[in-house]
């Protein structure tokens, strides 16, 4: 499965490389690959520092849900409080869902494939680097979406990640 990675305050290149460190030590977890890093201006409101931009791949016992608690405990370690937070604004740490598997699902707190997945240049490049031929449940191949994608290309940040 893939986690969209993005952070636009504290040092958001540190704080993506080290959200891929954190991720590897989740329980019943291991990192398989993560893309480069890519740079993309904010969706909403414009006022905000630029986005830093990842995607990682895992294979993970979690099951959904406990999938999605752990990342909300990473973004707090990172210094996120959502209940301060207007919608879209700046964060040190965002972690999505972006596709568990082939799996369907819509809950109150949790969606998947996540909604925005097929839309957004600043997801579709990084995962097409990891996963050109992924078909996202219901809308068709990665690479596919990410050329006929109508946001804006998105640069990569810098040559390489530490693995
Ligand atoms: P967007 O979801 O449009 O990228 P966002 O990431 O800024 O916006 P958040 O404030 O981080 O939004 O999250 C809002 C809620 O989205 C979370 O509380 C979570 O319950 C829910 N959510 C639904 N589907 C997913 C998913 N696939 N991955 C992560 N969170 C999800
Ligand atoms: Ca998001
Ligand atoms: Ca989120």
């Amino acid at each position: 499965m893939y986690i969209g990675l993005g952070s636009n305050l504290d040092g958001p290149s540190g704080q993506i490389q080290r959200a891929l460190m954190e991720l590897v030590v989740l329980p019943r977890t291991r990192l398989l690959a993560h893309s480069h890093l890519y740079k993309s201006r904010p969706l909403g409101p414009q006022n905000q520092p630029d986005y830093i931009n990842a995607v990682a791949m895992l294979a993970t016992g979690l099951a959904p849900l406990e999938l999605l608690h752990s990342l909300w405990k990473l973004e707090e370690g990172h210094g996120r409080w959502r209940m301060r937070e207007r919608r879209w604004g700046a964060r040190s740490l965002d972690l999505d869902i972006l596709v568990y598997g082939d799996i369907r699902l819509q809950l109150p707190e949790l969606t998947l494939p996540h909604p925005g997945v097929h839309l957004r240049s600043f997801v579709l490049y990084p995962l097409a680097e990891l996963a050109p031929a992924l078909v996202i449940p219901g809308h068709g191949p990665v690479q596919t979406l990410r050329d006929r994608c109508h946001t804006p290309p998105i640069e990569r940040y810098e040559e390489a990640v530490n693995e």
